[in-house]
């Protein structure tokens, strides 16, 4: 069950995006970063990335991290960010799949051990990137205004999250 439950479990879990220290990833040999859209840079139901998303991504370009959109998300809604981000990416990634996080190595030419998986969901986001063994990232959603599957799925999550944590706590 625990090993089962370690394919769930983040590298990384912060409150939002902005508070990834870039620097400490930088230390990992970290290089390419793998983001998601929806509920990790914007709001789910919105054509906006928040400003401290906004100003986080600028600082880790300047950084020289290469970036990279992996999104569920329609297409018309993914080319919108990615041409006003100026970010390349894919739509309907269909995550957890791994398919569209190796085309992302691929495009970003970088090795497994040199990017991190950014998400706010445990079940796409998380699962997918250590199905690849990639590091990983969990963020709190932006907002909470989801449809109701969404809302299920989030119960799932903070069960794991509850096991996580304790897990974390004793490993530290
Ligand atoms: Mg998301």
């Amino acid at each position: 069950m625990k090993q089962f439950l370690r394919k769930f479990y983040p590298s990384l879990y912060v409150d939002e995006i902005s508070e990834i220290p870039l620097d400490l990833l930088r230390k990992k040999g970290i290089q390419g970063l793998i983001i998601d859209l929806d509920n990790t840079i914007a709001p789910w139901d919105q054509p906006t990335v928040t400003q401290s998303a906004e100003k986080w991504l600028k600082q880790a370009k300047n950084d020289g991290f290469k970036i990279f959109l992996v999104s569920n998300s329609t297409t018309s809604r993914v080319n919108y960010f990615m041409e006003s981000l100026g970010i390349p990416g894919i739509s309907m990634a269909q995550k957890p799949r791994r398919g569209s996080f190796r085309k992302a190595l691929e495009t970003m030419d970088l090795n497994y051990n040199q990017v991190t998986v950014i998400g706010d969901q445990i079940f796409t986001d998380v699962l997918g990137g250590n199905r690849l063994n990639l590091h990983t990232i969990l963020v709190n959603p932006i907002n909470r205004k989801e449809f109701f599957f969404t809302r299920l799925v989030r119960l799932a999550e903070k069960f794991v999250m509850k096991r996580f944590l304790q897990w974390f706590n004793k490993t530290e």
